[in-house]
């Protein structure tokens, strides 16, 4: 009897910049409407979807191992059980790359939404999915979402969704957490804040020899829109005007330095390329790379 494929293959895959490993690692995808997108029309954002053969908006979740100078760090959880069951499959797909959780010496987050951050602790019971990680993020973070003032601001969505989830999905690590504002936080991972998104929002350079691999955070969630059009926010930016020229920062310098991007929400595996087009860009997928 035939046998048909009643499980998706491991979201894993590997990627060299000079001497260090990335390997992007799936959490999996979230379906969602896009009337949380701002500044476009609601037919101009179809219009571009349907466009670029996507029938409705796919928001990949994606996080990435970096295996540098005998040690490895984890940049972002996923989404753990916060968002939906097309996501939360980092910690299965990490086993499938082969790395024990316990081996992760540092977990690097580029901001604390929970598709990012949720991926941190089991819930209810609160064990750190990571017990030897050290927790690294920009001060800005905490500062902001640990604030009863700001919490208060929010809807209630914002209030369950962000500031409570940060809150529970960091406590465990609360003693061994390592605040930056920039520069170099991991060996070859340098922090380059491009704040707007959230106040603390990060983007991550890695580098060794002369190779370079840009891992760009949220500049994006909808690639499709968003490269064609870089002032298209989202409702949950806390900064919508500074997250678009954050957004048109990374691109200019994605763009005129050729440099290979990813980020967690581009398609996984997510390494491409960003070149102008027009009045926007676009986004060119990384050929496949065969190791021998
Ligand atoms: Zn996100």
């Amino acid at each position: 009897m035939v046998k048909v494929p009643h499980a998706q293959i491991p979201g894993v895959y590997h990627r060299r910049v000079g001497d260090i490993v990335v390997t992007a690692i799936s959490d999996g995808h979230l379906d969602g409407a896009i009337d949380v997108l701002r500044n476009i029309s609601m037919d101009d954002a179809r219009e571009i979807l349907t466009d670029s053969f996507r029938p409705a908006r796919r928001t990949a979740v994606n996080a990435f191992l970096v295996h540098s100078a005998g040690r490895t760090a984890l940049i972002e959880t996923g989404s753990g059980n916060y968002l939906l069951p097309t996501a939360g499959k980092v910690l299965e797909n990490l086993k499938a790359a082969g790395v024990d959780p316990k081996n992760i010496e540092a977990v690097l987050l580029t901001h604390m939404h929970p598709d990012h951050s949720a991926g941190l602790t089991e819930m209810p019971s609160g064990r750190p999915h990571f017990p030897n990680a050290e927790l690294v993020v920009h001060e800005n973070e905490p500062r902001h979402w640990f604030d009863d003032a700001e919490m208060a601001k929010g809807t209630e969505r914002a209030k369950k969704l962000y500031f409570q989830c940060a809150r529970e999905q960091v406590a465990p690590y609360k003693d061994r957490m390592r605040l930056f504002r920039e520069g170099e936080i991991f060996p070859g991972v340098t922090a380059i804040p491009r704040t707007g998104h959230t106040p603390g929002h990060t983007t991550f350079m890695i580098s060794s020899g002369n190779e370079q691999l840009l891992i760009w955070g949220d500049t994006v969630h909808v690639p499709e829109v968003q490269t064609a059009r870089p002032e298209v926010c989202m409702e949950f930016d806390t900064d919508q005007d500074a997250a678009a020229a954050s957004r048109r920062k990374v691109f200019d310098m994605a763009a005129t330095d050729r440099l290979l991007v990813t980020g967690m929400h581009l398609h996984f595996p997510g390494f491409a390329h960003l070149r102008r087009r027009g009045t926007g860009s676009e986004l060119v997928p990384a050929a496949w790379e065969a190791w021998s």
